[in-house]
């Protein structure tokens, strides 16, 4: 199938040393030829696949030369696009690259919508859905792990392994559609076990994997940490604790709301997620304003709760009321200013929070942070993090998962309508459903709006 010809600046916006026009379709080749002059005889029309041609930009109406470009050509399918990609190198600054953008759309390319570039690559079929996805999961990547776990995806890990869930789906609906269809084979006792068996097996696996999409989602997106404890027990000064070993790699994340910040860590290639309230920004005069109820909010979506008391104090009844609020979630008691004198009750923070963690810390002479990492890293990764290498595939998109539960639900529904003693054509259309969510995964079965939704989430020239 072929498209327009499309065109967007590829790189960041920022003054750079070099920035690039990406511009791709059936007429990209001619299209930039109309604006470049090639330094050496040969016209670009002539030039081969995959290679690069030194010359100048030049506005066709006046003749300007508006910069010294490198002009790479990769012709379909073998780039990007799986179409005729032509990339303009030029020099960074903002107004050259948007001067040499206007020439190319006056030359009556269209200005690339955000991400569409890679939906050409997956419409093209030279990529899986997921792996479109996995794109742009590797520009957003926070740390290490996640940028592994993107690659892992973009390399088509998940897409393997829903093939394999689509086989068996596929050779069940055969196997039901053949006794269906030549009923003097007489099949059929054998044929329930079978599907059962073979369902139940799909289901396990199913589940299996929904169940990594906690780890995958923490992986890539951080896991979401509330720090909790009365005013004054040191919560400041652990978060800059935190931030202070982190400096270098510590990005910022502006809130939903304006007086929300994110602050994210990087504990041992896992990100932490510190969701806090404006006091984590406001160290001034937060004692006052930042009371137990201001932290709610961020308790609400917290995968962890660090619980922070003042050791060098009793316990006293502020402490204990916010141990009602955290109860069911998975939480580590810090017990700060080990530096000091220990007059809190360790037995009584046991008591009150069995079987969670409690950790001595000083945060003001950041002691103590690595067993709060490692206890993290064994709460949430059971210690393993650093396999995760070899680990099988996890899920760590959202939409991913939803479509694996739904399949899984429409596995129920045939493994009900088989002990109800429902006829055989009734389970294959659940049958076929679960094939269609599984498909969705890769984009096989993806509906137009639903593909525009998440492309839409591409960043420009992407
Ligand atoms: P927050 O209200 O919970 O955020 O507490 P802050 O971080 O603002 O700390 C309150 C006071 O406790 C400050 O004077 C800190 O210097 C002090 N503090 C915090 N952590 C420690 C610690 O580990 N040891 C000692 N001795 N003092 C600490
Ligand atoms: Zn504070």
């Amino acid at each position: 199938m072929l498209y327009d010809t499309i065109a967007a600046i590829s790189t960041a916006m920022a003054p750079a040393g070099i920035g690039i026009v990406r511009v791709s379709g059936e007429d990209s080749i001619p299209l930039v030829s109309g604006i470049f002059r090639p330094k050496g005889k040969k016209p670009l029309s002539a030039a081969g696949s995959h290679t690069l041609q030194y010359g100048h930009v030049v506005d066709p109406m006046s003749g300007r030369i508006i910069d010294e470009v490198l002009v790479s050509v990769m012709k379909g399918p073998n780039s990007f696009t799986a179409e005729n990609v032509v990339e303009i190198n030029s020099h960074g600054g903002i107004l050259v690259l948007r001067k040499v953008l206007e020439l190319v759309l006056g030359q009556g390319a269209r200005l690339a919508e955000p991400g569409e570039f890679t939906k050409r690559a997956f419409l093209n079929g030279r990529i899986e859905l997921s792996q479109a996805e996995a794109i742009m999961d590797v520009i957003n990547a926070k740390t290490e792990r996640a940028l592994q776990l993107s690659v892992r995806q973009l390399e088509g890990r998940l897409g393997e392994k829903t093939a394999r869930f689509k086989d068996i789906l596929l050779s069940l609906i055969a196997h039901i559609e053949a006794s269906i269809d030549y009923p003097e084979y007489d099949i059929e006792e054998l044929a329930v076990e079978t599907v059962m068996d073979r369902l139940e097996a799909l289901k396990g696996d199913m589940q299996a994997l929904v169940e990594t999409f906690d780890q995958g989602r923490m992986l890539k997106e951080g896991i979401n940490t509330a720090i909790v404890g009365k005013p004054n027990v040191g919560k400041s000064s652990l978060l800059n604790a935190l931030l202070q070993e982190q400096r270098a790699i510590v990005t910022e994340i502006p809130g939903t709301t304006r007086d929300t910040l994110e602050e994210v860590v990087n504990i041992q290639g896992i990100p932490l997620r510190l969701v806090d309230t404006a006091g984590i920004r406001d160290t001034e005069d937060h004692v006052e304003r930042i009371g137990i109820e201001r932290s709610l909010g961020a308790l609400q979506k917290a995968d962890l709760v660090l619980f922070m008391v003042d050791g060098s104090r009793p316990l006293e009844e502020g402490d204990r009321a916010i141990v009602e609020r955290i109860k069911d979630k998975k939480v580590i008691v810090l017990l700060n200013k080990m530096d000091l004198e220990v007059k809190a009750s360790q037995k009584e923070l046991r008591e009150l929070l069995t079987d969670h963690p409690v950790v001595p810390v000083s945060a003001k002479n950041r002691e103590g942070i690595g067993l709060l990492e490692h206890h993290i890293k064994e709460m949430f990764f059971h210690g393993e993090i650093e396999n995760t290498e070899e680990q099988e595939v996890l899920l760590s998109n959202v939409r991913h998962k939803n479509a694996v539960v739904q399949a899984v639900g429409s596995l129920d529904h045939v493994m009900e309508a088989i002990r109800a003693g429902m006829p055989e054509d009734c389970w294959s259309i659940d049958l076929k459903n679960a094939y269609e969510r599984i498909g969705e995964i890769t984009g096989e079965s993806i509906k137009e709006d639903l593909m525009g939704q998440i492309f839409s989430q591409f960043c420009l020239g992407k």
